[in-house]
C-alpha cells in the first residue's frame, strides 16, 4: 500500500519515492510508488497531473487511480525507462491541484450552508473540467433557497474560517456529529473541520482556510432523479466563468445596441417583431394567392366542362404552390390545378375542384413512378417529388392532355 503524503498536506507539491512496481497500461508506463503526492480520482474529486523526474529523464504523470487495496497508480505519458527500486522526485501540476482543492472545499462550504439553512443533504458530488455539481436530497428547491445557501457560503469564504484535518477513529467520530460518514468502514477516519461550521468525512485535498476558496458561484439548477442538482464554480474557475459569461452577454448586447441587463427585453421584443412579421408574411401570401388564382383562372379558357390550370413557378415554394392550388380549387367549382416549382427541391402539386371526377392522389403516384419521384395525397389534392426541373413542363402537359384540358 502507498503512503498518502496528501492526507496530511495538500500544499505538498514536490516529494521524493521509490519505486516498487513497473508495469504497462494502455501503451502507458505504470509506476507504483512506496509514498505519493499525487491524489487519485476519488470521493468526487478527479486526480492530480504533474511530472516524475528519474535521473535525466523527466515524464509527464496524465492519470492517477486508486486500486482497491490502497495502492496508487501513477500513469505515465509514453513509455518511460525506469526500473523497480529506482528514486524519483515527483512534481504536482499546482495550478491544477489549487483549483481543485477550490471546488472541493467550496463544495464542502455549500454542503454544508445547505444543511444549516434548509435542511438538505448532499448524496452526490461531481467534478468536472466545465463546472462542479453537488446532488441535493431535496423535493423542491427554489431561487431564493439557491441564493440564499450562494450567500451564506460566500460568508464563510470571507470570515476565512480555518480548515482543519484530523484523523479519529469510528467510535470517537459517532459523538462528533459528522455531516458525512463515508461509504466504506475504516479504522480510521479522516475529517475535514471547517472550524465551527461543517465536520465531515472526507479524503480530498483542502485549502488550509475558506478565504483560499476565492468565491463560490452557483449557477444552473436542475431536477434529476434523486433530487435537485446544483451546479456550481469556486475561486478562479468562477472568475473564468464569470468573464465567458459577460463576453457571451456583452457580444448579445452589442447585437442589439443595448445595455447588457436589458438583452432579456430586447430578445422578447424581437421574438414578438418575428412573430408579428411571419403572420403578415403568411396573409400576404394568402391574398397574393387568391389573386394569382383569380387571374389564372381568368386566362384560362374552358375546355370540356372544366378550367385545366398548368403553371410552373421558378420563384415559389412548394408551400405556396399548394395554397394556390387551394385557391383554385375554391373559387371555381371545376376547376383542375397542375402546378409545378423549381424554387428549392423540385416538385408538383395536383388539385381538383371538390365534385370533379378524377383521383389527383392516384394521379401524383403513377405520374411520379415513371420519373423516379415519389408523391400522393387525396381525391382532390397531391403532392410529390423530386421532379427533374426540365422534365416538368412535359409531364404537366402529359397529364393534361390524359385529363382532356
Ligand atoms: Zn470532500
Amino acid at each position: 500500500m502507498t503512503e498518502h503524503l496528501y492526507y496530511h498536506d495538500s500544499f505538498l507539491y514536490e516529494f521524493d519515492a521509490e519505486v516498487l512496481e513497473v508495469s504497462a497500461a494502455d501503451s502507458r508506463t505504470a509506476l507504483i510508488l512506496d509514498r505519493t503526492a499525487f491524489y487519485p480520482t476519488s470521493g468526487g474529486q478527479v486526480f492530480d497531473t504533474g511530472w516524475i523526474i528519474a535521473g535525466d529523464n523527466k515524464a509527464r504523470v496524465t492519470e492517477v487511480a486508486e486500486k482497491d487495496d490502497g495502492t496508487i497508480l501513477h500513469l505515465l505519458e509514453g513509455s518511460f525507462q525506469i526500473q523497480t527500486g529506482a528514486r524519483i522526485r515527483g512534481l504536482i501540476d499546482i495550478d491544477r491541484r489549487r483549483d481543485h482543492m477550490q471546488q472541493h472545499s467550496g463544495q464542502h462550504v455549500l454542503s454544508a450552508a445547505s444543511v444549516r439553512l434548509f435542511n438538505l443533504p448532499t448524496v452526490s458530488f461531481h467534478m468536472g473540467a466545465e463546472s462542479c455539481s453537488i446532488d441535493l436530497d431535496a423535493k423542491t428547491l427554489t431561487q431564493e433557497q439557491v441564493q440564499a445557501a450562494e450567500a451564506l457560503a460566500n460568508d464563510i469564504v470571507t470570515q476565512d474560517r480555518p480548515v482543519g484535518t484530523r484523523f479519529v477513529t469510528q467510535e470517537e467520530a459517532q459523538g462528533l456529529g459528522l455531516r458525512k460518514l463515508p461509504p466504506v468502514e475504516r479504522d480510521k477516519l479522516r475529517l475535514i473541520d471547517i472550524h465551527d461550521f461543517d465536520l465531515t468525512a472526507c479524503g480530498g485535498t483542502h485549502v488550509a482556510s475558506t478565504g483560499q476558496i476565492g468565491c463560490i458561484l452557483l449557477r444552473k439548477i436542475e431536477k434529476v432523479r434523486q433530487g435537485w442538482r446544483v451546479e456550481f464554480v469556486c475561486g478562479k474557475h468562477a472568475v473564468a466563468t464569470a468573464r465567458r459569461d459577460y463576453t457571451t452577454l456583452a457580444e448579445s448586447a452589442g447585437l442589439f445596441s443595448s445595455h447588457l441587463w436589458d438583452v432579456p427585453q430586447q430578445v422578447r421584443k424581437f421574438q414578438d417583431e418575428a412573430r408579428a412579421f411571419r403572420k403578415s408574411g403568411e396573409q400576404l401570401l394568402e391574398e397574393l394567392a387568391g389573386l394569382y388564382a383569380s387571374q389564372l383562372l381568368r386566362e384560362t379558357p374552358e375546355s370540356g366542362g372544366r378550367r385545366v390550370v398548368v403553371r410552373i413557378f421558378p420563384e415559389r415554394d412548394l408551400a405556396f404552390i399548394k395554397l394556390l392550388a387551394q385557391k383554385l380549387t375554391r373559387l371555381n367549382p371545376d376547376a383542375v390545378a397542375l402546378l409545378g416549382t423549381t424554387c428549392g427541391q423540385p416538385a408538383l402539386v395536383f388539385a381538383q375542384s371538390p365534385g370533379q371526377p378524377f383521383d389527383m392522389g392516384d394521379l401524383m403516384k403513377e405520374t411520379l413512378a415513371r420519373v423516379g419521384g415519389r408523391g400522393g395525397g387525396s381525391k382532390d389534392m397531391s403532392q410529390g417529388g423530386p421532379v427533374q426541373v426540365e422534365a416538368i413542363a412535359a409531364l404537366l402537359h402529359e397529364v393534361a392532355a390524359r385529363l382532356g384540358g
